[in-house]
C-alpha cells in the first residue's frame, strides 16, 4: 500500500476528517511554519540558490518536509488497523467440504469480547474509546494524527517521531546561522575573540534586507524547532523501546498488573512476557519492513518458545476475573498541583508527560489511589474519597506522576479492599 493508493481511495476519503482536529491543525501548522521560514530564510538571507552548498541544502531542506509528511499522513490515514466487526477466532484449517472456515470455539474461551465491536478481541488488539473500534497490538490515541498508533502504522509513526527532530535541528540550525548573519553587523556581541569568516555570506547582496518582522518570524520559528525537536525526540526514544522490546505501554501495564497478581497470590507462576522474541533485531524486524508494512495479520503473533498464541489473553482474564487487580493501589507521598506539565517533578516527569486530553488529578500526601493503568513517569487511576463524598457519587480519575505515589503494602491493601467493598 503506497502512500498516494491510501491517500487517493475512494474508501479513504472519510478519514480526511481525521485533518479536523486540533493535534493535525497545531501539528500541520508547525511543519509548515518551520518548513517554509526555513526555506526562506536560506535562500533569501543565509546560503543562496547560485552556490553548491545552497542548493543541497535546498534539497536537503525539501526532503525533510516531504519525508515528514509522508510518514505523518501514512500514520494518520492507513492507521493502525482494526479488528473487523463482529469478528470470531477461526480454525486455520479450513473445512474442505463447507469450504469454510469454522468458529474456532476453544481459541474464543481465551479471548475478551468486546460489547461496542460486537467481537472477540484478538490477543494485543484493545478497545480505543476514541476510534470507538477495536485496534490491533494497539499502543495509544495519539492526539497529534488523531489516530490511535498500533499494528499497521507503528513504523510510519516511529519515523514521523525521528525525522521531525532531525528536520527541525536542520531548521533551527538555519535560523540562528541566518539570525547571526544578519546581525552580525549591525549589533555588537563583544565578543572580540569570536572569529567567524564571514565572507561567503557577504558576497551576495540579499534581495530584500533582513527587517524586524523577518527576525520575529525567524525567531518564532527556531523556538518551535527547538521545542519540537526536544519534545517529538522524547516520543520517539519512548516508540523505540517499545519496538525493541516488541512490548507496548498497554502491555507493559498489564505485565505489572500480572506481577502483581503473582505475587500477592504466591501462585508460583512464571510470567513470561510472550511476544518478545528474545533479540532487539528480530523485534525490530517486526515493526520496520522493506515494502513498510510490518508482518503479521494483526491478529496471530510470534510468541517466545515457552509460550502460547492465548499466554497474555489468559493472563487478561485472569486480572478481569481478580477484582484486586484491576487496580493496583497506591498511596501519595508528595503534593501534586494537578498541572499537566508539572516543573517541581523531574524532567523526566515534565517531557513525558501523557499525550492525551484525559485530566490531570490533584494530590496531597496521605490520599489513596487506585491505579488501573500508567506509564514508566505517570500513572492512571481513582482516588479513594470519603463516604461523604461517594454518597454524592463524586469521582476523582485522571493522571498523576508516578514519583509522587508509593505502591501499598499488602496489609494496608486488605483493610482497603474491606471499606472499598462496603462502597461497591
Ligand atoms: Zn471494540
Ligand atoms: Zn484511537
Amino acid at each position: 500500500m503506497n502512500f498516494m493508493s491510501t491517500f487517493l481511495t475512494f474508501e479513504n476519503l472519510h478519514e480526511v476528517r481525521r485533518l479536523c482536529h486540533w493535534g493535525p491543525i497545531i501539528a500541520l501548522s508547525v511543519i509548515a511554519i518551520c518548513s517554509t521560514m526555513a526555506i526562506l530564510d536560506s535562500v533569501i538571507w543565509y546560503w543562496p540558490l547560485d552556490t553548491t552548498g545552497g542548493n543541497i541544502n535546498f534539497i536537503m531542506l525539501i526532503n525533510w518536509t516531504i519525508l515528514i509528511l509522508y510518514n505523518y499522513f501514512n500514520a494518520m490515514f492507513i492507521g493502525p488497523g482494526c479488528i473487523p466487526l463482529g469478528w470470531k477466532p477461526l480454525h486455520t484449517n479450513y473445512d474442505k467440504f463447507l469450504n469454510l472456515a469454522q468458529e474456532n470455539q476453544q481459541d474464543m474461551q481465551y479471548l475478551q469480547y468486546c460489547r461496542v465491536c460486537q467481537g472477540y478481541k484478538a490477543p494485543r488488539s484493545h478497545h480505543c474509546r476514541k476510534c470507538n473500534r477495536c485496534v490491533m497490538k494497539m499502543d495509544h490515541h495519539c492526539p497529534w494524527i488523531n489516530n490511535c498508533c498500533g499494528h499497521l502504522n507503528h513504523a510510519y509513526f516511529t519515523s514521523f517521531l525521528l525525522l521531525a527532530p532531525l528536520g527541525c535541528s536542520h531548521a533551527a540550525i538555519i535560523f540562528i546561522m541566518t539570525m547571526y548573519t544578519q546581525l552580525y553587523e549591525r549589533i555588537s556581541f563583544g565578543w572580540s575573540t569570536v572569529k567567524i569568516d564571514m565572507s561567503p555570506v557577504h558576497q551576495f547582496q540579499p534581495i530584500m534586507p533582513f527587517s524586524v518582522p523577518a527576525f520575529a518570524a525567524t525567531l518564532f520559528a527556531l523556538g518551535l524547532a527547538l521545542g519540537t525537536t526536544i519534545s517529538v525526540g522524547m516520543l520517539f526514544v519512548i516508540q523505540m523501546k517499545v519496538i525493541l522490546r516488541n512490548k507496548t505501554s498497554i502491555e507493559s501495564w498489564i505485565e505489572e498488573k500480572a506481577k502483581d497478581r503473582i505475587q500477592h497470590y504466591q501462585t508460583g507462576e512464571e510470567f513470561i512476557f510472550p511476544y518478545d522474541l528474545g533479540t532487539r533485531w528480530m523485534n525490530f524486524k517486526q515493526v520496520f519492513t522493506w515494502s513498510g508494512m510490518p508482518k503479521g495479520d494483526g491478529k496471530e503473533w510470534p510468541v517466545h518458545p515457552k509460550c502460547h498464541q492465548h499466554t497474555l489473553t489468559i493472563e487478561q482474564l485472569k486480572q478481569k476475573v481478580d477484582k484486586r487487580v484491576r487496580s493496583v493501589q497506591y498511596q501519595a507521598v508528595e503534593d501534586y498541583n494537578g498541572a499537566c506539565c508539572p516543573l517541581s517533578k523531574g524532567l523526566q516527569t515534565f517531557f513525558r508527560t501523557p499525550c492525551t486530553e484525559e485530566p490531570r488529578i490533584p494530590l496531597s500526601k496521605g490520599d489513596i489511589i487506585l491505579a488501573t493503568r500508567g506509564t514508566k513517569w505517570w500513572m492512571y487511576g481513582d482516588k479513594v474519597l470519603s463516604e461523604a463524598q461517594m454518597r454524592v457519587g463524586e469521582r476523582v480519575r485522571g493522571w498523576f506522576p508516578r514519583r509522587c505515589v508509593e505502591k501499598c503494602h499488602y496489609d494496608t491493601a486488605a483493610t482497603e479492599s474491606t471499606s472499598e467493598k462496603k462502597v461497591n
